[in-house]
């Protein structure tokens, strides 16, 4: 199941006792989803749990049975509300285009049912292993601006923006998009979310460690290139038993272990050495081969 598929099986399957929260969510749902047509709403769905839902929920808050026998075989579900429904829901049509009568969603239990019904009728989410973005999409301007004002005056840094005839609510990082989905209360999918984050960071941590780790060996390769390099010349010039008895010993221990780290070279040497005293004999060696190459 897609991530989205499965915000949507648990956002049906919260239940909810309120008749004040299942009024929202209709009307989130008839905002989102809704058509006006012919003097009411018409609503159609492929999902059975949604249709069921609203059934229900319409049974509970009007009293009416617009589907009396649901078929589940049937694929697809159609729901047609007349304006005087319409009315008691606090919604009507205006110019061809559903309107808002009376604002229902004054308590914060109700806003989130009004943004759970418009997720369901009307939302999208990407799997969070690729990409954290939750939307909320619509033709409608006021209810855009409505469940724009919703979610950001629950503190949330949601982002709207206008593609072509769409308005759509959106959040593009793991913060935004886990709170807009913890709006409509879908408490596993953040889960969900905030899981892959962590996840994604665990995996991006060993990676850096790693490019460290080659980092670190890539300037220990050529470190050791270098002062062997160095020694070569010295051993050409003027023959390594020319040198002073501490720096023949670093300089044969060198050309012994390319490629070995500086501490490896440390605890070579009997008694080992302080890497600055090694460093500092590595460094002469080059020093030397230096003046060496400009004679
Ligand atoms: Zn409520």
């Amino acid at each position: 199941m897609t991530f989205l598929g499965e915000i949507k099986t648990e956002l049906l399957s919260l239940k909810i006792k309120k008749i004040c929260c299942m009024t929202s969510e209709i009307r989130g749902i008839l905002a989102f989803g809704g058509v006006a047509f012919n003097e009411g709403v018409f609503f159609g769905t492929d999902s059975f749990e949604l249709a069921k839902r609203l059934s229900i929920f319409l049974r509970k808050v009007l009293n009416i049975d617009f589907m009396e026998r649901l078929d589940e075989e049937a694929g697809s579900y159609k729901f047609f509300l007349p304006e005087n429904v319409l009315y008691e829901l606090g919604l009507g049509i205006e110019d061809g285009v559903i309107t808002e009568l009376n604002n229902k969603e004054d308590e914060s239990c109700c806003m989130r049912a009004f943004i759970r019904g418009a997720f369901l009728a009307s939302g999208s989410a990407s799997n969070p292993e690729r990409a954290y973005r939750v939307e909320i999409f619509t033709e409608n301007k006021a209810f855009y601006d409505k469940a724009f004002n919703i979610i950001s005056s629950m503190g949330i840094d949601c982002k709207k923006a206008k593609r072509k005839n769409l308005y759509v609510i959106y959040g593009n990082n793991s913060e935004n998009a886990s709170d807009i989905l913890k709006v409509t209360e879908a408490s596993g999918a953040v889960f969900k979310m905030l899981d892959a984050k962590i996840e994604k960071e665990k995996r991006n941590k060993a990676n850096r460690l790693m490019n460290f780790d080659m980092a670190n060996i890539d300037r220990i390769s050529e470190n050791s290139e270098r002062e062997a390099r160095a020694i070569r010349l010295i051993e050409e010039k003027i023959g390594l038993d020319n040198l002073k008895p501490n720096l023949r010993l670093v300089a044969k221990l060198r050309m012994e272990n390319e490629g070995a780290s500086l501490r490896e070279l440390c605890e070579m040497c009997d008694p080992p050495l302080a890497k600055s005293t090694l460093n500092n004999r590595l460094n002469k060696l080059i020093q030397i081969a230096k003046e060496l190459s400009d004679d």
